[in-house]
């Protein structure tokens, strides 16, 4: 990792901490869940790590993505709390492998949970390896236990039929990884999009696990075009969103990948595209986690097709 957590003040801390930090690094005896209702019966929860989507109703409780494994139990205690039902978590969807996403899965699965996730969620939990953009974001995985493993995968799409709803989860491939699912709840309006989408700014594409930002880009508009225009959107990470947001992001996305490739074609190295600093016009996404240089190293590595030689293949 390049950035230091511990010397960090408490303020940035949240800002800066979660996308790729393992449970190790972290202290979560302070982290309290908050609950938000979205609508009908979805709810976003907020503790650290990925933001969690929940269905809760008669049935049970199915929910998109666990955080960490410490939290699992503020997490169960913070759905009963909502007084709604007794029955337990009965699914966990992971929208990708990363472990402020899955970190959970053992802790829930023990307590009768079934995850279920894309096949190459499965196969990198399992592998391990590195994620990163290719440059200064890196970090090794350790292989996950197996009772971190998602019991049921699916190729290109699944459904969840649950509290009256069918729950889909789809998979946009090469895009923050190469496991991503975004999940549609469409009776409640609602769509969760896992790291696709986050609201830090410049985003992490971990392009070493199988991510691009064509991928990123293209996945993102297929989404919204199924979409109504008053649908909400939960970010992998961030405050809950709508349409507009993802729009900007998507046109972000687009305008920065522009410049780079431009940028590669007038055949500038990645130092001469740094020191040029040909992402200035959109400093303002530039963030604690991903900025300006790291995100011109995630575009280049993307766009070339290097994804960094530490990259491992599976
Ligand atoms: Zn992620």
């Amino acid at each position: 990792m390049n950035y230091k957590i511990s010397s960090l003040p408490l303020a940035l801390l949240v800002v800066a901490l979660p996308p790729l930090a393992s449970a190790q690094q972290q202290d979560f005896s302070k982290v309290e869940i908050k609950v938000s209702k979205v609508s009908g019966n979805i709810y976003m929860l907020e503790g650290q790590g990925g933001n969690i989507g929940a269905s809760v109703g008669e049935d049970g409780i199915v929910i998109v993505d666990d955080e960490f494994a410490p939290l699992a139990e503020k997490i169960q205690a913070a759905l009963k709390n909502l007084n709604i039902t007794d029955k337990p978590v009965r699914f966990v969807i992971n929208t990708h492998y990363h472990g402020d996403h899955t970190g959970g899965n053992p802790p829930f699965a023990s307590s009768g949970s079934t995850v279920i996730a894309q096949d190459n969620v499965r196969k990198r939990l399992m592998s391990g390896g590195v994620a990163g953009n290719g440059g200064s974001i890196k970090m090794d995985v350790k292989p996950a236990e197996k009772a971190a493993l998602p019991i049921i995968t699916f190729e290109h799409d699944v459904t969840v039929h649950l509290n009256g709803e069918d729950i889909r989860a789809l998979h946009f491939p090469a895009g923050h990884t190469d496991g991503d699912a975004i999940i549609f709840f469409p009776k409640n309006n609602v769509v969760h999009m896992g790291d696709d989408f986050v609201r830090y700014g410049f985003p992490f594409i971990d392009v070493a696990s199988g991510g691009s930002v064509e991928g990123m880009t293209e996945g993102l508009e297929k989404a919204i075009a199924q979409l109504p225009a008053d649908v909400k959107v939960i970010p992998g990470h961030g405050a809950l969103s709508n349409l507009d947001d993802v729009r900007a992001y998507i046109k972000m996305l687009k305008e920065t990948t522009e410049a780079v490739q431009k940028a590669i074609v007038a055949h500038k190295t990645l130092d001469q595209m740094k020191q040029e600093k040909i992402l200035a016009p959109w400093a303002k996404w530039s963030g604690d986690f991903v900025n300006a240089d790291t995100f011109i190293e995630t575009l280049y590595n993307s766009l070339t097709g290097h994804p960094g030689q530490f990259v491992k293949h599976n």
